[in-house]
This record gives structure tokens, C-alpha cells and sequence, in this order.
């Protein structure tokens, strides 16, 4: 029996584009002797209220998690959010305006396949073949062209299609970090810098460093020791917590199983206490 503890801080569920339900997924992370985990679907707290009581019942302590989309000077970065009330307004709202964001640029990526290739997917299509209930990206389209036969994988969507300077490609709105960051501290989040790998431009990670993140995702999946280096001493220098995860996507993604990474024992419980005082602070208010 592994009694070392482990608390997997970045995953996915159906209410974004992992294929596990919140269900299924806490279920999963029972089986994999997790303690502690925090479900960070893309813009959206939906599982919370699905995920909540089922974590309870299965002894497994969950945190409050969120992986924003934003945009720097053009260059994608997530950012993970911890920590916050899943029913503070503030983060209720902001979610809303990604899913109308998310609405729109999924409507334009579909008249441009229907531009360019003559097949017209609908939003239903997206809906039914996921089995989806949150936010809707480009994962789901690059799965309806696989079943549509315009794709062989979703990798080869993306390769040919759906990744950025593509056909398909449309950045839609985009929401920048500084404002994503004003919206998780005004809720009482922690606001953490998610996978810096793939931020492969030094500058826009220098300039992010000089902006007020609070961690860092130091583990991960696929990170090597060298990357961990790395990111350990920038969050040394900055003074921020080190966080971890696998971001897990279930069958979509199968080379990152739940638990392959995971936070500090120290940062999960200090995330955990910031969770539980926003809570009892809705409580009395
Ligand atoms: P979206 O938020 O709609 O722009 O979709 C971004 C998501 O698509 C990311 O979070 C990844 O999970 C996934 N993704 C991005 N690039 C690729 C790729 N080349 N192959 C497969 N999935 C990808
Ligand atoms: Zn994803
Ligand atoms: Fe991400
Ligand atoms: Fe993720």
C-alpha cells in the first residue's frame, strides 16, 4: 500500500475536453490512491457541483481549480487558477464570457471547414459526439472531422487544419493575462503559471515573471529533470509555491495518466486551508 501523499492539481473532465465524467474521474483518481486532487477544466467550474459530494464520499480532498485561456502579445498561456469559492460571481462571470467567446470562434472554425472543405459540422455535432456538457474547443472539432472523415486523428486535425496559421485556424476573442489575473485575485484565488514549457518564447516568459503570478507549475507529465530545474529556480527566485499535475484528458490524450504528476504535500495543504476560509466566507456572508 503507498501511503506517500499525492494530490494531482491539473486535470480534465467531460465539462471541458477530458473524456472521463467528474464521476469517472474521481472515481479513477480512487483507484490510483490520490488523496488530493483539483479538476482545472478550460474555463469552467461546471464539475465542481457534480464532483464536490462525490469527493467527499470517496475521503478524497478536492481544491477549487479552474485553467484559464488567455493570450500575450499573441502567444497562448494557460493559466491555472486555485483556491477560489466555485460559486464567487466574479469567476461565474468570467467563465460566461469564455463560453460566449468560445460560442462565437467555435461557429467561425466551422463555416471555415465548410469554406474550404465542403462539410458542414453543427454545433449539436459537437455536443453529441463528446457527450459534453461545459466548454467546447477545438479538441471537439478536430473529433467531429475525424468522424466526418476529413482527419485520420485529432493530432492530424491540428497538424492540417485547426492549429494556429492553418486553414481552419481562427483566434476568435481573446482575454489577456493581466485581466485574468485582476479577475482570480479579486475572487481570493492563487493564480499559477500552467506547463511553462510550452511557452517556448523566453520573452513572453520573462515578461510573465514580472507579473503577479502567485506559483508555478514546476511538475508535470512530461517534464525532465532539467525542466523541473528550471522552473524550481525561477519559482525560488520569485517566491511563488511550485504546484503539479499530469493534466490528465483520459483517452484523448492516453500519454498522461492521472497521478503521473503531483503538487508538494505543502502546497496542496496551503491551497486547501485558502479554499476552505473562502468558504466559510461565503458561509457567513
Ligand atoms: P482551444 O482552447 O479550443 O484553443 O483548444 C486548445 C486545446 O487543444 C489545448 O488545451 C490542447 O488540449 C489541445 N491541443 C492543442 N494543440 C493540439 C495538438 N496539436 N494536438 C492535439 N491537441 C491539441
Ligand atoms: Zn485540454
Ligand atoms: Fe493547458
Ligand atoms: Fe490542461
Amino acid at each position: 500500500m503507498n501511503h506517500a501523499f499525492r494530490a494531482d492539481m491539473h486535470c480534465h473532465t467531460t465539462c471541458s475536453d477530458g473524456t472521463f465524467t467528474p464521476q469517472e474521474l474521481l472515481k479513477h483518481a480512487h483507484d490510483r490512491s490520490l488523496q488530493g486532487l483539483s479538476i482545472t477544466d478550460h474555463d469552467t467550474v461546471e464539475s465542481y457541483l457534480e464532483a464536490l459530494p462525490i469527493a467527499e464520499s470517496l475521503g478524497i480532498q478536492l481544491v477549487s481549480g479552474v485553467e484559464f485561456s488567455t493570450m500575450h502579445q499573441g502567444v497562448s498561456v494557460h493559466v491555472l487558477a486555485y483556491g477560489f469559492s466555485t460559486e464567487n460571481p466574479l469567476i461565474l462571470n468570467f467563465c460566461e464570457k469564455h463560453a460566449k467567446r468560445r460560442i462565437e470562434r467555435n461557429r467561425a472554425i466551422l463555416d471555415r471547414i465548410y469554406k474550404y472543405h465542403s462539410v458542414r459540422i453543427t454545433e449539436d455535432d459537437l455536443i453529441q459526439g463528446n457527450k459534453n456538457k461545459g466548454t467546447f474547443g477545438r479538441p471537439h472539432i478536430a473529433q467531429a472531422m475525424v468522424q466526418r472523415g476529413l482527419a485520420i486523428s485529432i493530432q492530424d486535425a491540428f497538424h492540417r487544419f485547426l492549429g494556429e496559421g492553418h486553414c481552419c485556424f481562427e483566434p476568435g476573442d481573446t482575454v489577456d493575462v493581466e485581466q485574468t489575473l485582476e479577475c482570480i485575485h479579486a475572487a481570493n484565488g492563487k493564480a499559477v503559471i500552467a506547463h511553462p514549457h510550452l511557452i517556448n518564447n523566453h520573452s513572453i516568459v520573462n515578461q510573465l515573471t514580472e507579473m503577479p503570478f502567485d506559483g508555478i507549475e514546476v511538475y508535470y507529465a512530461r517534464f525532465t529533470e532539467v525542466q523541473v530545474k528550471r522552473w524550481k529556480k525561477l519559482a525560488e527566485k520569485k517566491g511563488w509555491f511550485m504546484t503539479g499535475g499530469s493534466d490528465f484528458h483520459g483517452s484523448v490524450k492516453p500519454h498522461n495518466p492521472l497521478g503521473a504528476s503531483w503538487a508538494p504535500e505543502s502546497t496542496f495543504e496551503f491551497l486547501l486551508k485558502h479554499y476552505q476560509t473562502n468558504l466559510l466566507n461565503v458561509a457567513v456572508s
